[in-house]
């Protein structure tokens, strides 16, 4: 008698824990490598290498991350993201597209390198479908060091793609128990541990003790408010950065052209500025049909139409706020569909 009670109590306290387990948001981690999953030699030296761990230790590297969501992992790529690439993005992309269409996951985070994970945010801002929490995170120090960030990111990044108040936020960057909209975050430090920041406006957010707190919202246009679906594409098309600096050649601009660019970024100087080489470049350029988009490498501020340059007379286009880097992103995905300068510059102004 007394055997069939204590049964029936132990059934009872499984199938509680089953239904708790039950409603649990469902995360699918899908990792590509990077510091996160990086390791060293030894605890107290820097060097070390990214993209080693695979996916299912990053999860076990993390206590407790279990009780905030039910989690699967899958390895979509093991490199630093200094060796990211757009095969890997559009990989990517089609994996979280297929998740969210057959209800596999409630958010989704990316384990990605440091390097170029914004990046790859801004192009998954604009190319995903849905607007399910996407969170990207990584760390600074690889798994092996004193203090590894690793296993704090990846459970505030659960926690953020897990929380009722992420719906419908789309993709966002979690680092260092801030939330970064895609669009803005840049990697500001090439080794601390907060490593990111968005110069131009500030975190979307804050992560903290397993709680979530939003303070803005992004105004930008993002997912399936773009037009650019991506699903019946293998490959983009190609589009370079030449950066400016005091009595700069054009040997860059010119050898990209030259390569068969379909389109270049300048990394001008000050609001986007070209010297008299790259202005003549960018016009020959331009002329032989490559799109021309003038960004700055200062990073904060706009770049802006017809201040010091005239982008009538040269066939330009301005990158708005956007850095050369995510500048190359939109006018790769611009010219998906279209070629027409106005078209594309009024991208630049919505996306
Ligand atoms: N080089 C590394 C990467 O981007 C740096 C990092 O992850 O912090 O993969």
């Amino acid at each position: 008698m007394k055997q069939t009670i204590l049964l029936l109590v132990f059934a009872g306290l499984l199938q509680t824990l089953f239904a708790q387990q039950q409603k649990l948001p469902r995360v699918v981690i899908l990792a590509t490598g990077g510091t996160i999953a990086g390791t060293g030699a030894s605890a107290d030296r820097s060097a070390y290498k990214a993209g080693e761990l695979p996916v299912k230790d990053l999860i076990a590297a993390v206590p407790g991350i279990d009780k905030v969501a039910t989690i699967t992992g899958e390895q979509v790529s093991n490199v630093g993201s200094q060796d990211m690439t757009v095969d890997i993005w559009i990989k990517l992309n089609k994996r979280i597209n297929e998740i969210f269409k057959n209800n596999e996951a409630d958010g989704i985070v990316i384990t990605h390198g440091t390097d170029t994970q914004e990046e790859t945010a801004y192009f998954l801002n604009l190319t995903v479908r849905y607007d399910h929490p996407v969170v990207l995170t990584g760390s600074m120090r690889p798994s092996t060091a004193i203090s590894a960030d690793g296993p704090k990111n990846l459970y505030d990044a659960v926690t953020v793609a897990a929380s009722p108040l992420s719906k419908g936020r789309g993709v966002m960057l979690v680092f260092n128990e801030s939330i970064w909209d895609p669009r803005d975050v840049e990697k500001v430090s090439t080794t601390h541990v907060n490593g990111f920041a968005a110069p131009n406006s500030g975190p979307l957010g804050q992560v903290y003790d397993g709680k979530v707190i939003y303070y803005f919202n992004s105004v930008h246009k993002a997912n399936k408010q773009t037009p650019f679906d991506i699903s019946g594409l293998t490959k983009l098309p190609r589009v370079a950065v030449a950066e400016l600096y005091c009595d700069a050649p054009a040997t860059a601009l010119n050898a990209y052209v030259a390569d068969g660019v379909d389109g270049v970024i300048t990394g001008g100087l000050g609001n986007g500025n070209l010297n008299k080489a790259n202005t003549e470049a960018v016009m020959a350029a331009v002329k032989k049909g490559v799109s021309i988009v003038r960004s700055s490498r200062v990073f904060t501020g706009r770049v802006t139409l017809f201040d010091e340059t005239d982008d009538e007379k040269l066939g330009t286009m301005v990158s708005d706020n956007l850095s050369p880097q995510k500048a190359r992103i939109l006018l790769m995905l611009g010219l998906t569909k279209t070629k027409d300068r106005k078209q594309l510059q009024q991208y630049f102004f919505e996306y």
